[in-house]
């Protein structure tokens, strides 16, 4: 039956595809891509072969539209990105989201995301994260965004682009305490992987140390603000009790 597949692929080690991936990309009519290039490469290391469809930043909401009538035809299609899992800092959400408006089935095929890679690896002990993703390129917005997660308790989750890992600690560093645990997964599944975890105030000096850390693919994770204390809880019911008496 007509169905899109949102097929996650890998960010770097290309075994790390699932078997259900190879299986659905085998199967389908065809597959939307965000690179044409970089999926045939994928698909040549496993031998498929099939008819792709470019449905990148640039044309998704018309690339959308061309999906749905594909499906409504009773066509299969699977919707790949670059890397990783569609739809996470990547195009997939416009033609996901006009595939269900059109009243048509939707199957995700899990796999890489660098963001929960990062994370099981970060031993940042949390249970809650906060994805924040590409921060801005410009500073001052950059500042604006970092501001306001200042009270953030969760664990903070930043993708950066390669050769910004310089400017984005130093503007971790500016906002953030000291103190704060921040980890840098740095290639994740590549042969150069390096997943590093200090107090913020070391990263700059962490980064320095290898020239090969200047660039690369990178996740950043900073641990979160501490939860308010008990003490202060008791504090605050303290003195609403005051408030409550007088109000009586
Ligand atoms: N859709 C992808 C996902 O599910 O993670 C994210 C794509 S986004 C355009 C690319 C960013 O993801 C990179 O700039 C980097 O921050 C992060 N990333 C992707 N692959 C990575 C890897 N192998 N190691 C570290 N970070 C990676």
């Amino acid at each position: 039956t007509a169905t899109l597949y949102v097929v996650a692929t890998p960010i770097g080690n290309v075994t790390d595809i699932s078997l259900r991936a190879l299986h659905v990309l085998t199967l389908v009519d065809a597959i939307a891509c965000e690179d044409t290039r970089n999926t045939s490469h994928l698909l040549q290391r496993f031998g498929i072969h099939k008819p792709l469809v470019a449905a990148h930043m640039h044309n998704e909401r018309e690339a959308a539209q061309a999906i749905v009538q594909r499906l409504q035809a009773g066509e299969r299609i699977a919707l790949v990105s670059d890397a990783g899992t569609p739809g996470v800092s990547d195009p997939g959400a416009k033609i996901v989201d006009a595939v269900i408006g059109a009243g048509l089935r939707v199957v995700p095929l899990p796999g890489a995301s660098a963001a929960v890679t990062a994370l099981s690896a970060s031993g940042l002990i949390n249970d809650q994260f906060h994805f924040v993703g590409f921060l801005p390129a410009k500073a001052k917005q950059r500042e604006t965004v970092l501001n306001g997660l200042r009270t953030v308790t969760a664990t903070m989750v930043f993708y950066e682009a390669p050769h910004r890992i310089v400017d984005c600690a130093a503007a971790l560093a500016a906002v953030f305490e000291p103190t704060r645990q921040v980890v840098f997964a740095r290639e994740l599944t590549k042969l150069f992987e390096e997943i590093h975890r200090c107090p913020l105030s070391d990263a700059a000096a962490w980064i320095a140390a290898d020239a090969h850390r200047e660039k690369g693919e990178y996740v950043v994770l900073l641990a979160g603000a501490p939860e308010a204390t008990d003490a202060g809880d008791a504090e605050a019911e303290r003195i609403l009790n005051i408030l409550l008496a007088e109000c009586s």
